[in-house]
């Protein structure tokens, strides 16, 4: 009972290891759907890029941003999703497994809970699950190439994924044949077979299926008109400003400078 005399049992508390992650480097966690191959399968997502589960995993990142501290910029792609800890965060004594672990269970729950204003036709079947790993970049290259990283992975994929669905869908090429064909073929290649078989420009496709999202956190002034009543005066409307947080998702290129220079304010602040 709390209060009392250490229990004899508290020596047990020594075997607990520190991990405190070193100071001033960017703290990155990253979840990742498990499975998701077979969960989009059984929850019937459109293939290649269902538009829901995007949204979803959107709505799951900025309650993630909501609800804990020191998270300054998040990116995600399919069923993965990385937020970025601000270098000079003391959220919990910077211990590692409390960054990872209250992102994974506050993403997963938000899934779960979010899940059917997304998906209103479709039952969520089974509790899905994220795994989540801890990563640290010491300077700000390491970690703008981290985010470089993970959108050119995003293209990569989609650009594969549009061809490979098209093939299945409107070519009517068996998975297997649809792998065959494009194996090895280079980006070129693939933006042709669907720009002279299927009629479709990649460059149309839209943003968020070719560069993922970002979910940045803003300070916004938020005025608003309320109506006033002051004793022995007449009724009047007066603006009040309250600072709120916003948590704007976007779908632009993060790998070039322009972002950066746009936002300058991200990395510093
Ligand atoms: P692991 O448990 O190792 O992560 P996984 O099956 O989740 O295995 P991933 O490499 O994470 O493998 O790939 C996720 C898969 O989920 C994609 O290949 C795709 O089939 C599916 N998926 C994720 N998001 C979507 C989406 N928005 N629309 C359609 N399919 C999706
Ligand atoms: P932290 O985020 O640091 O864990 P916490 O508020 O969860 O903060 P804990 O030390 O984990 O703090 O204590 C959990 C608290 O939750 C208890 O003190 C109690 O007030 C409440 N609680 C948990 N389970 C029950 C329960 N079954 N019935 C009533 N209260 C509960
Ligand atoms: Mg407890
Ligand atoms: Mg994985
Ligand atoms: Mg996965
Ligand atoms: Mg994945
Ligand atoms: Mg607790």
């Amino acid at each position: 009972c709390r209060g009392m005399a250490k229990s004899k049992f508290e020596y047990v508390r020594e075997f607990e290891t520190p991990d405190t992650c070193l100071p001033n480097c960017w703290v990155v966690v990253r979840v990742d759907g498990r499975n998701f191959h077979r969960f989009s399968e059984q929850h019937n997502f459109t293939k290649p890029n269902d538009i829901r589960a995007l949204h979803l995993m959107n709505r799951c990142a900025q309650n993630v941003m909501e609800e804990l501290k020191d998270i300054c910029l998040s990116y995600g792609q399919s069923d993965e999703y990385s937020f970025v800890f601000h270098k000079k965060s003391n959220w919990y004594k910077r211990r590692a497994s409390k960054f990872m672990t209250h992102v994974v269970s506050q993403f997963s729950s938000s899934y779960v809970f979010y899940w059917k204003e997304f998906f209103t036709d479709q039952p969520l079947l089974y509790p899905p699950g994220f795994d989540g790993r801890v990563v640290l970049y010491p300077t700000e290259q390491n970690l703008r190439d981290y985010l470089s990283w993970r959108q050119a992975d995003c293209h990569i994929n989609n650009l594969y994924n549009t061809v490979f669905w098209m093939l299945v869908q409107r070519g009517g090429l068996t998975p297997a044949k649809a792998q065959d064909r494009l194996r090895g073929t280079l980006a070129a290649e693939k933006n042709e077979i669907l720009f002279s078989e299927f009629n479709i420009n990649y460059n149309n496709e839209p943003l968020m299926y070719k560069k993922g999202s970002i979910i940045l956190k803003k300070k916004v002034n938020e005025i608003s008109k309320k109506m006033i009543k002051l004793e022995g005066e007449e009724e009047r409307e007066v603006e009040v400003s309250r600072s709120r947080t916003q948590f704007p998702i976007l779908h632009c290129d993060i790998i070039g400078d322009m972002f950066w220079d746009e936002n300058p304010d991200i990395l510093t602040s």
